[in-house]
């Protein structure tokens, strides 16, 4: 079984409790205007060119077998100009040729060009994971799912949920909310913590800054209600050999809210959306989470449009008075940060 992933991130402290290994599977429904892990947006495989760290030398021209080659008349960073017989990788205007087959991956000595998106066997993915099992029962970590959205490749997340399931290792997943809950409640259930985003409670806006309206992701939230229930009723939804997380109860659920400045952080959207889950999901948490600017620099290596500089990180005191208004709707607060 074989599927697209980012990367296997040993050491991850944010993604659920203890020391944890996040799986970063590409491909996402949704195009989040803030989002910063671009390279997962498709499931498809990526080469990155890091600009600031190449050094002109030419090891990855002589290696690539489309011709993908060296510009002798654009100044190299770190060498000054081409009369020197140094140029820059011209990948960045011929990146649209790459076949994405690494071998400059392999050849350049700085690391200037990086596997954004590779296709990988599941085994090999165990194998990573299984490097760290210690780290997992010591600090009672596990291993996370996440993204792009790591349900958007059903086949390969149920493969590696069954066998890492019955490795006996907990499971984390982090999701957008967008899926299809007949083909993925099965593979839910076998998690201890579900993480799943509610980024705007007005429709519109959702559609607006995500590109998909929220619909299925309220409808999925209200059908996380099941987890919640007597060990039994979950029984109903768990896979054909009974695997179920979180010692047979279910998985803990957490709603995460990432906050944008200017685009969410009103009052109004926090405290609809909290009285949304408290209505639904009596034991959820909700997590907030500030803006970040570090996926910038993955555009520039993808030679991507950066196009939203204007979205603001939201002040500690903004954070703390949103989440006095998700405590008034009678939700707590998870953070994982
Ligand atoms: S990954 Fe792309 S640029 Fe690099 S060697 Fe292969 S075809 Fe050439
Ligand atoms: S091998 Fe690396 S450092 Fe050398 S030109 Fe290519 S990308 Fe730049």
């Amino acid at each position: 079984m074989e599927g697209y992933i980012m990367q296997v991130q040993p050491f991850s402290v944010n993604d659920g409790d203890g020391i944890r290994s996040t799986i970063f599977m590409a491909g996402c429904p949704m195009r989040c205007e803030w989002c910063s892990n671009p390279e997962g947006l498709t499931a498809a495989p990526k080469i990155g060119w890091y600009e600031r760290k190449c050094i002109g030398c030419g090891a990855c021209a002589e290696a690539c077998p489309q011709g993908i080659g060296i510009d002798l008349n654009a100044p190299s960073n770190k060498s000054g100009h081409s009369d020197e017989g140094i140029g820059r990788t011209s990948y960045a205007f011929e990146r649209d040729r790459c076949i994405a087959c690494g071998k400059c991956v392999d050849a350049c000595p700085v690391e200037a060009r990086a596997r954004m998106v590779t296709l990988v066997d599941a085994g090999g993915v165990l194998e990573q994971i299984q490097k760290h099992r210690l780290f997992y029962s010591y600090s009672g970590g596990g291993v996370t799912f996440s993204g792009g959205e790591a349900t958007s490749q059903p086949e390969f997340l149920d493969h590696l949920s069954r066998e890492i399931y019955d490795m006996g290792y907990s499971m984390d997943i982090e999701t957008c909310g967008m899926f299809d809950w007949d083909k993925v409640k099965h593979i839910l259930a076998r998690m201890d913590l579900i993480f799943m985003d509610l980024k705007l409670f007005d429709s519109d806006k959702h559609c607006e800054y995500t590109g998909v309206s929220n619909e299925k992701v309220l409808e999925n939230i209200a059908n996380l209600s099941v987890f919640g229930r007597p060990a039994a009723d979950i029984n109903k939804i768990v896979d054909s050999e009974g695997r179920a997380g979180n010692d047979g109860k279910g998985p803990e659920v957490v709603i995460r809210i990432p906050v944008i400045g200017g685009v969410n952080d009103d009052d109004e959207n926090i405290k609809a959306s909290a009285e949304y889950v408290h209505s639904h999901l009596s034991k959820a948490r909700i997590e907030l989470l500030p803006y970040h600017r570090y996926g910038q620099i993955k555009y520039e290596a993808l030679g991507m449009p950066y196009e939203h500089p204007e979205f603001s990180i939201p002040s500690k005191e903004k954070m703390e008075h949103l989440k006095d208004i998700v405590r008034s709707q009678g939700v707590e607060i998870a953070d994982f940060r």
